[in-house]
Parts: structure tokens; C-alpha cells; sequence
């Protein structure tokens, strides 16, 4: 398949919707991020890499970190992991406090943000050091062994953190954080402030496409762990428009506040979009389209 054309293809498309939608504001630095930026990637689980804009320009991954933490976490942990976090689509926005109590501290899905600070506090009592093993797993897998925190983002994440320590804190009351709060939040902030670029990320899930299957060909997951994975990425991945998501896309696909999305072809390739503009639900506008017109210019979905 000519991925290049196609990818050249999908820019042309969407280039009407870069800078459309609303950039992060949240924080300073998410705020500062120029709108008016596309670029997307491909890696195929053989090496070869495509990108089309500005698809080697990193920028803050955000969730998409969910992803990543959640499969170190689980390749250490094995289902024992589903003990404090569920699997099932929210319906809420990812940074939603209204079920936690419903469900005595058990948040629905690893990818909200309550269910990754579980993740998070997990991964930390596992490694000592959750922010640090996800970084070198993200330059082992990438190639990139530049790729780094943003520590502009980190702070500013902590200072703006309000809600996330509410949910951890809420947590901690039910017995579901491990480690002290504060600990927890640190390691998830700086995870949050990873900067990769498409053409990282997109190599960085290729495990994914690979049924678990690491870069240098060592096993990270088993193929059962890594379908799973995938499948909570398809049914949660985009939060509560994961059901539009899954119409539109087809494929298992994490988003994040920076404006990118990661999607996986099983037995294929991982794909890597970014444009920071977001729509309502936190996800980026041209990003979304661009992966829908890749599969539907391709045909390639899991569907
Ligand atoms: N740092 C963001 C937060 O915790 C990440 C959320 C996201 O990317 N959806 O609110």
C-alpha cells in the first residue's frame, strides 16, 4: 500500500479543519500551543516509517501516556490489575468525579484520569519509579532516546492540579492509592508532560500492533493482554465520544488533551496523529477526521 500518497491524501482533506476547535487551557504552556499545527505518522511493525506535516515536532502526549502506563502495569501485574480499576466505558468526561462514589473509589476504565492515577500509584509500587520506566520505555520503543519530560508542563500541571488531587484524594479515602497522594500526582504530572512527536508515538505503539511484541522483538505483553489493551483503548480511549470514535475510526485509538491521537492495525501498523485544536470533548478536531479518512480511504479498520 502506498502509505505515503495516502497520508499525503489525508492532509489535503483535512486541512480545512487544522486550527479549528479549542486549544487545552487549562494550562500556560497547553495554551501557548500553536492551533494552526498538523501532522500525522505511520510505523509500520516492520520499521518503516511515513509521516506527512509536522510529524516529527514533539508535543505534550497527555493521556496518550494512559495507554503505556497501563501496559507496564499490566505486564507486571497480570489481571490482579483489574482488582482497583474496571473496564468499562465511562460515559463521562475524562476528568469526572460523579461515579467514583457509586463505585466505593473503583474508577470505570484505566484511560479516565481517576483510573490512571490508579495506574499510576500501581506502577509506582511496582518500579519505584512509574514517570522514569515509562520514559525509558517510550525511548526504547520510539528510537528516540532524546524524548523527554517537559518540565514547563510538569509544574504547571501540578499547580493547575486541583481535580486530580481531589480524585486521588477521594481515592485514598476508599484505600485504592497506595502510595502517598502526593507521590502519586508527581509521577502522574510529569507522565502527562512527556513530549514525543507522531513519528515517537507512532513507532512507540507498535507493541500494540504486535500482538505485546517490543521493538527488539522481546515480549511485553502476551497476546491476550495486548488484545485487551486494545480493546479498552477502542472503548474508552476517547473518553465519552469513545462510541463516536469507534463509528468514525474503527480502531483502537488514546487521545489526550495535547491534540494527539495514537491508533494501533493489529498485525500492521501504530498510527500517530496530532493538531492541537480540540473539540468539546477533548479531542483533536482534525485528528479525529484525518484518522477517519485513513481508514476510509484505506478500508483499514479492525472492522
Ligand atoms: N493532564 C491532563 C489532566 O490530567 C490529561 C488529560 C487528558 O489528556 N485528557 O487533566
Amino acid at each position: 500500500m502506498d502509505y505515503q500518497g495516502i497520508l499525503d491524501e489525508v492532509m489535503a482533506a483535512v486541512w480545512p479543519l487544522i486550527g479549528q476547535g479549542r486549544v487545552a487551557n487549562y494550562i500556560p504552556a497547553l495554551a501557548a500551543v500553536d492551533p494552526n499545527r498538523f501532522g500525522m505518522a505511520l510505523a509500520t511493525v516492520d520499521g518503516d516509517l511515513f509521516g506527512v506535516g509536522d510529524w516529527r515536532v514533539p508535543f505534550s502526549i497527555q493521556s496518550i501516556s494512559k495507554v503505556f502506563t497501563l501496559a507496564l502495569t499490566l505486564a507486571r501485574d497480570g489481571d490482579d490489575v483489574w482488582r482497583r480499576v474496571g473496564k468499562e466505558p465511562s460515559g463521562n468526561p475524562f476528568n469526572s468525579l460523579v461515579q467514583l462514589e457509586y463505585e466505593q473509589g473503583i474508577p470505570r476504565n484505566p484511560f479516565i484520569n481517576a483510573g490512571a492515577l490508579v495506574i499510576t500509584d500501581r506502577l509506582l509500587q511496582l518500579t519505584g519509579d512509574a514517570r522514569g520506566v515509562l520514559r525509558d520505555f517510550l525511548r526504547a520503543e520510539s528510537g528516540n532516546p532524546a524524548l523527554d519530560f517537559d518540565p514547563v508542563v510538569a509544574v504547571s500541571e501540578a499547580e493547575h492540579g486541583h481535580r486530580n488531587a481531589a480524585l486521588a484524594h477521594f481515592m485514598a479515602s476508599y484505600g485504592n492509592i497506595e502510595n502517598p497522594v502526593a507521590e502519586v500526582l508527581e509521577h502522574y504530572f510529569w507522565q502527562c508532560s512527556l513530549a514525543a512527536s507522531c513519528a515517537d508515538l507512532a513507532r512507540a505503539c507498535g507493541f500494540l500492533a504486535r500482538h505485546g511484541q517490543r521493538a527488539d522483538g522481546e515480549r511485553l505483553l502476551t497476546r491476550s493482554q495486548a488484545k485487551q489493551v486494545n480493546a479498552i483503548m477502542l472503548t474508552c480511549g476517547t473518553y465519552d465520544a469513545a462510541g463516536e470514535f469507534a463509528y468514525r475510526v474503527g480502531l483502537p485509538g488514546k487521545s489526550g488533551v495535547g491534540g494527539g491521537i495514537i491508533a494501533v492495525i493489529p498485525n500492521r501498523c501504530g498510527l500517530c496523529v496530532w493538531s492541537p485544536g480540540l473539540d468539546a470533548r477533548g479531542n483533536s478536531v482534525a485528528g479525529v477526521e484525518a484518522l477517519d479518512r485513513f481508514t476510509t480511504l484505506t478500508g483499514l479498520s479492525v472492522f
